[in-house]
């Protein structure tokens, strides 16, 4: 079986695009209970954006600090509760911030519809309803967020995303001014994220022609971004994230992540790392399974100063590291991408501590 995916229904990019999102919201404002729900990332209170959200005095606008945690499903149960019984069924969620608000929108948009906790829709197409009208406003690029079919929970027994055709955003705005005030740090390590999902989609079994045509432009333009001459967090190469971000998003769509993906998830269920940092913390060791693309992640770090710690699994006990290697053992689909269809042969549990070990 192939796969068979829907895509995002409309996208507007472009420097500016944002003055857009009033008109592109006003046909949906008679839906529902009329009244449309903002999730903004927190970092936006007080700052000028907030000023050009397109918000009615009926609209909610709420503000949300992604930092203390990754969404949770308690945070969407909680968020969904609240806006029913205050205001009812909204015309449409808009998500204006990085991959944490682009999944907190998307698992928001479908709980409104659908009874009950999201622990119990955490997995492939569990979901029973479609959701509402919801559109992503990407303020930092590289997961590919936005464009993914997936919306990433951490639940009191997993971190998995509920994941299903309706998940996916009925509208994105890229507007690449947006993600100019991203910090320096941030901006390598979530557009690390883009590489990284390119060179596991490329570098396995399941990578194909489609696959592999997004992968090899959005390759291109972070050798532009992050290592060509005019490398560097400029305007030309914002614009150029953005897509990459996208297009590298769509790589893994039809294709696959990999050894790095597994070991990110681990680091993130087990310790709390973030999900673009633990990637760059698992990639940089893992030049036996991608040499080329670890040999030029590590040309990027040098070029821009990044200091990523060494040695840090000695913290670590006997107890975590297993844990961690548990959670990365059962993602089977990653590790059939990326070392074959006897994954298991090779792939242990002590193996995959080894590599923990090497951090
Ligand atoms: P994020 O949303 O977690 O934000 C990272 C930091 O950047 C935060 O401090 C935020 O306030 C700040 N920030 C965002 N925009 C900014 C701006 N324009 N200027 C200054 N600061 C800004 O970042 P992320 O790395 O994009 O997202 C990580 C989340 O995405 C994780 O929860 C992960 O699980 C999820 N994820 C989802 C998918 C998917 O397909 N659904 C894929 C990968 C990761
Ligand atoms: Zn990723």
């Amino acid at each position: 079986m192939h796969k068979n995916f829907k895509g995002i229904e409309k996208t507007v990019f472009g420097r500016g695009s944002f003055n857009q999102l009033g008109e592109i919201l006003q046909e949906k404002r008679n839906e529902n209970a009329k009244f449309i729900l903002f999730v903004v990332d927190q970092y936006f209170k007080g700052k000028t954006l907030e000023q050009r959200i397109p918000s009615h005095p009926e609209d909610i606008v709420m503000f949300i600090d992604v930092d203390p945690h990754e969404p949770t499903t308690e945070q969407i149960d909680q968020i969904r509760d609240s806006v029913l019984s205050s205001k009812g069924l909204p015309a449409a969620v808009v998500g204006i911030g990085g991959g944490s608000i682009m999944d907190i929108a998307k698992a928001v948009s479908l709980m409104f519809t659908n009874e009950g906790s999201s622990t119990q829709y955490q997995g492939l197409n569990l979901i029973k309803k479609p959701g509402i009208y919801h559109v992503g406003v990407p303020t930092i690029s590289g997961t590919g967020a936005e464009v993914s079919m997936t919306a990433v929970l951490t639940g009191p027994e997993k971190k998995l995303g509920l994941k299903c055709e309706w998940t996916v955003f009925n509208q994105i705005v890229l507007d690449p001014e947006l993600i100019a005030s991203v910090p320096r740090d941030w901006w390598f390590y979530t557009g690390m994220d883009t590489y990284i999902h390119c060179i596991e989609s490329e570098n396995g079994t399941l990578n194909n022609a489609y696959s592999h045509a997004y992968a090899e432009q959005a390759l291109k333009l972070c050798r532009d971004i992050y290592i060509n001459e005019g490398s560097g967090q400029t305007s030309v190469n914002d614009d150029k994230l953005m897509v990459a971000s996208l297009m590298g998003g769509l790589s893994l769509t039809y294709s696959e992540v990999g050894v790095c993906h597994a070991l990110s998830y681990g680091l993130s269920k087990i310790l709390g790392t973030r999900h673009c940092y633990a990637n760059c913390l698992a990639f940089n060791h893992l030049e036996d399974f991608y040499p080329e693309g670890v040999a030029e992640f590590k040309e990027m770090i040098r070029k821009h100063q990044i200091t990523l710690p060494q040695q840090q699994s000695k913290g670590w006990t006997d107890e975590q590291i297993n844990k961690m290697a548990h959670v990365s053992y059962n993602l089977p689909h990653m590790w059939n991408h990326a070392v074959g269809p006897d994954w298991k042969k090779t792939i242990t549990i002590e193996r995959i501590e080894e590599l923990f070990r090497r951090l």
